[in-house]
């Protein structure tokens, strides 16, 4: 994006090219938002100047006619065209990104959650509305008095820049939230799935058991890491589950690594997404070395597939 407005009275052309197109285009936006104010506060100045105090302003801005302070002006009304429509393609990428957003925000929640998600607290009635720019400025722009026209850009100026911040925060906000749940894979390195969630014949006795997690069958050693940030509630041998450990999440989530060789975090222990916390092991009633994984969500097993996100699946 182009920017271009006049330096002063002597209209020296400045310009400032914005040339980010990925996320931080909204930062960018929100600087050029306080360009633009910058400029129409220093505009207001010599206006009002120019009104009450002629003798001044010309003196201060070399304005000495009255076809002179006309034509300055129309430069100043071209100019304005030019920053509300460099506005409105804002408001185009802002809109372009808010879209972007939902759909990364649909394909990482999981299934089950997504009504969950925060919501914008001070949204009201849905998606992402700003005021129509072009329709509201550009048909008036050389009927109303510069000042008005001057006040109503400064306002549009400001009005995108309160939605920018709300799209800051409520980017922010389902961030956050998403990475505490137990979307993440919890081993790192090679392995197979051996064996899914549900009704299975039991590798001990050959009768259909109930399995309720997923295994990942991998060698020895291979790290199991948290899947999200959480405090570990158990961390001890099982006579079933051999070295196993539990850890609670966001959203009454809790997390369980069976048959582990080794465990690396004691009860209480608060760990980080991605932290090792245990390497995948043969112990407790295990025909393998293999990661046996649950998941819980208010004490009701659930399908870890269905947990993760399509983009893991
Ligand atoms: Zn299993």
């Amino acid at each position: 994006m182009q920017l271009m407005w006049l330096s002063g009275p002597t209209g020296q052309v400045k310009s400032v090219s914005i040339t980010a197109r990925n996320i931080l285009v909204a930062a960018g936006a929100l600087a050029m938002a306080l360009l633009l104010l910058g400029f129409a506060l220093n505009w207001v100045g010599l206006r009002v100047a120019v009104e009450y105090n002629p003798d001044l302003a010309r003196s201060l801005g070399g304005v000495t006619t009255e076809a002179e302070q006309l034509r300055m002006e129309s430069v100043y009304r071209q100019n304005l065209r030019q920053i509300q429509s460099s506005m409105d393609q804002t408001v185009q990428d802002v809109k372009k990104l808010e879209a972007l957003k939902n759909r990364f925000m649909n394909l990482a929640t999981p299934a089950g959650l997504k009504d969950k998600a925060p919501a914008l607290q001070n949204a009201k009635g849905g998606p992402f509305v700003l005021p129509n720019l072009t329709q509201n400025w550009m048909g008036q722009i050389f009927k109303q008095p510069l000042q008005t026209e001057l006040q109503q850009t400064a306002e549009h100026v400001h009005s995108v820049n309160q939605l920018l911040a709300l799209q800051q925060q409520d980017w922010q906000q389902h961030l956050t939230w998403l990475e505490a749940l137990p979307i993440a894979l919890p081993i790192q390195g090679e392995f197979k799935l051996t064996s899914g969630f549900g009704v299975r014949n039991d590798p001990f006795t050959g009768s259909l058991a109930m399995h309720e997690g997923i295994d990942f069958a991998a060698e020895i050693g291979t790290p199991v890491v948290a899947p999200a940030q959480g405090q570990v509630v158990r961390s001890e041998w099982d006579a079933t589950y051999g070295n196993v450990i539990e850890i609670r999440h966001a959203e009454n989530f809790i997390t369980r690594y069976a048959h582990l060789s080794k465990r690396l975090v004691t009860v209480n222990a608060m760990v980080q997404s991605g932290a090792l916390i245990g390497n995948v092991g043969n112990t407790g009633r295990s025909t393998g070395p293999h990661l046996h994984y649950e998941i819980f969500q208010n004490g009701r097993a659930l399908n870890p597939l269905t947990v993760l996100p399509a983009t893991t699946r």
